[in-house]
């Protein structure tokens, strides 16, 4: 049997090169290696939108135009919606008996996603977000996890969660491992923080040519270069980081060479990056146009896909009702 390879991306908007280099690029040249599962993370979203739950609904559709056209292929991955198993929700609460809260808010990412970072302020569900994905990985049964880095605490935790169970109850899972993509963090245009959904700092996988441009357009260069014959500093440039992430090897270490000894100019590079994005995201807008026009087919993946994982996750929670005694009927 197939080892388990599972990863899921929150339903808060569309994904952009970051998810693609982060992750989702491992997932499609590991999908026919792999037992492959890819979920919406719809409840992961109420976390930080449940004033907004037509938001994550709509989002939902464009998720999955996005793992289609980026090359996630159903024969080969189980496409679902994480809120239509509901017993990861029984096992969260289980687990959640014993995860202590002092290693939840201790957590590098929770800490720097969370807007105050002060325990008081925190709702209960965010706090506890890396236990339901502790959940969703076991449910599965999945031991490999392709993720950007910002996951790796909580694929921590998960690995404890795992440990602590076996040796509570009955040795029923494995301790999964991370898999972190060819960038793990890439950063976002502004130059400052991680690409991200919820920061508008990214490039997403659908943009048009032009959108393209202008985003790399009005990026952030290094900022200790003011003429564009001075010496640059790759390393704290943000284009040289993608030209790292998404170029070849040769081509990126001309820019890097040019750059430093002041021969390639920002503009030139740009457009080199510009240039380069087009010919990664221009095979999949046409994909994506060619299921955007099958709403159909993709509402029949998702629905299989969810039908299997429920049956697997029912098995799985029949065996941690055993072990836990729970089983009374
Ligand atoms: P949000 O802002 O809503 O949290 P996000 O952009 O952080 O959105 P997630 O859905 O939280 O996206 O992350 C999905 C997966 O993509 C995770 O494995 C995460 O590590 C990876 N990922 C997201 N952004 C990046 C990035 N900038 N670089 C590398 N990996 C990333
Ligand atoms: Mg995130």
């Amino acid at each position: 049997m197939k080892e388990r390879l599972l990863t899921g991306d929150r339903v808060t908007g569309k994904l952009h090169l970051g998810h693609y280099i982060g992750s989702l690029k491992n997932r499609v040249t590991l999908q026919d290696q792999y037992d492959s599962f890819v979920f919406l993370a719809d409840i992961q979203a109420l976390t930080t939108h449940f004033e907004q739950p037509d938001l994550i609904r709509s989002h939902a559709h464009e998720i999955m135009l996005d793992y289609l056209a980026a090359g996630i292929n159903p024969e080969h991955t189980t496409l679902y919606i994480q809120s239509m198993i509901p017993e990861i929700a029984e096992l969260t609460i289980l687990f959640s008996m014993f995860v202590t809260v002092n290693s939840l808010r201790h957590n590098p990412t929770v800490k720097a996603e969370s807007k105050s970072g002060s325990l008081d302020e925190m709702y209960y569900g965010f706090l506890g977000y890396p236990v339901s994905q502790a959940a969703d990985i076991t449910i599965c049964k999945a031991t490999l996890i392709p993720v950007g880095e910002d996951q790796l605490p909580h694929l921590e935790l998960t690995r404890r969660i795992v440990r602590r169970f076996n040796e509570l109850y009955r040795p029923i899972f494995t301790e999964p491992q991370a898999l972190l993509g060819e960038s793990p963090r890439l950063i976002g245009t502004d130059g400052e923080a991680k690409m991200s959904k919820s920061l508008g700092n990214a490039i997403h996988l659908d943009s048009s040519t032009e959108e393209i441009r202008q985003r790399i357009k009005r990026a952030k260069t290094d900022p200790a270069r003011i003429h564009a014959h001075d010496p640059g500093h790759p390393d704290i440039c943000p284009i040289y980081s993608y030209h790292l992430a998404f170029a070849s090897v040769a081509a990126a270490a001309e820019i890097r060479e040019g750059c430093q000894n002041g021969t390639m100019g920002c503009v030139a590079c740009k457009g080199q990056i510009t240039n380069v994005l087009e010919q990664l995201i221009s095979p999949m807008r046409e994909q994506r146009a060619l299921y955007a026009a099958k709403p159909k087919l993709i509402h029949d993946i998702l629905m299989s896909g969810t039908e299997r994982v429920r049956g697997i996750a029912q098995e799985t929670m029949k065996e941690v009702r055993d072990a836990m005694s729970l089983n009374y009927f």
